[in-house]
């Protein structure tokens, strides 16, 4: 049974994790490198939380009593006393496989790991772990108060257990999970981050500019976001970074990561999280940069 949730990272998807868990009653423990980012991952949640008062979706009292649930940390001892722990960290495997290494020191030999990695092999981030049947990829979307869906991802050493329980917290979470096999970047980000990858190229290349490319998809594909204004959502270091496992992990040329996708990551141009990407955030509404 689970009661207590860790969350390791308190960027987008790590505050987003910890706000819907917070809200449906788990105890929060919320763990980043130093209080300026935890800061802003509170912050962040108390707008989100404010922005679904608005909408009428949860009471004031519950923001209130949902934030209580919320600590904070920047130490991993902080997570011994936690049943799950979810690492939400910076797309990096390096940097999630000394996370889970560092995390497993001194854990109860029964709490369970899942990584929200959007590419990465889970079976590779089990095996720095002392328990690879307790691990599995969980992988929440996007803004995760809003998006419905969770996929779930198995190592090859998953135990079934481990994945009952897990999938028990997704359902509990009033979200929708669906099974995808440990293959790189999985279902939706093997399919979505192609599509956004060949409309940096198609900018790369001159065939649009970003407003004729994003209206284009818009109206007509229908689809709620242009890719462009969507991979400065997704923000663009972890779309290079899932470009480059899905290279690396599928060996075919028709995934290399578009050049000026490069470029904007090595200029920090990273999207909406530094008010710059493919739009420049800084004003009242966003502006195309090409
Ligand atoms: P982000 O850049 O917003 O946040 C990452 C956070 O991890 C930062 O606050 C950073 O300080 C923290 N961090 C880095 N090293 C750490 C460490 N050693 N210990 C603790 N915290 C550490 O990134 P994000 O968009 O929240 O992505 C996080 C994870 O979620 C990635 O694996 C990403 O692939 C995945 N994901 C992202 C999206 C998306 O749309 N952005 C969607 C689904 C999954």
């Amino acid at each position: 049974m689970i009661k207590r949730i860790g969350v390791i990272g308190a960027g987008q998807m790590g505050s987003g994790i910890a706000h819907v868990c917070a809200l449906k009653g788990y105890d929060i423990r919320l763990i980043d490198v130093d209080q300026p980012h935890l800061d802003s991952g509170l912050d962040a949640i108390g707008r989100n939380m404010d922005r679904q008062i608005g909408r009428g979706m949860i009471r004031p009292e519950e923001k209130e009593s949902s934030l209580k649930r919320i600590a904070t940390a920047t130490d991993y001892g902080a997570l011994a006393d936690c049943d799950l722990i979810v690492e939400a960290a910076t797309e990096n495997e390096a940097i999630k496989r000394e996370i889970f290494k560092k995390v497993c020191v001194g854990l109860p030999p029964n709490v369970l790991l899942a990584t929200n990695t959007s590419s990465i092999s889970v079976t590779r981030l089990a095996s720095v772990t002392d328990r690879p049947g307790k691990f599995m990829g969980m992988h929440f979307m996007n803004p995760v108060p809003m998006m419905a869906l969770v996929e779930l991802i198995r190592g090859i050493a998953t135990e079934e257990e481990t994945f009952r329980t897990v999938r028990d917290v997704v359902i509990k979470l009033d979200k929708k999970p669906v099974n995808a096999e440990d293959f790189p970047a999985f279902i939706v980000n093997r399919i979505l981050l192609p599509m956004i990858n060949e409309a940096v190229y198609a900018l790369y290349e001159g065939v649009g500019n970003v407003d004729a490319i994003d209206t284009g998809m818009r109206l007509g594909a229908n689809h709620p976001m242009g890719p462009l204004e969507l991979a400065d959502f997704i923000g663009l270091d972890t779309c290079l970074s899932v470009m480059q496992v899905l290279h690396e992990g599928l060996a075919d040329s028709k995934y290399r990561p578009c050049p000026l996708l490069v470029k904007y990551v090595e200029a920090g141009w990273v999207g909406r999280k530094v008010k710059r990407g493919f739009y420049d955030y800084s004003g009242e509404r966003p502006v195309p940069t090409r």
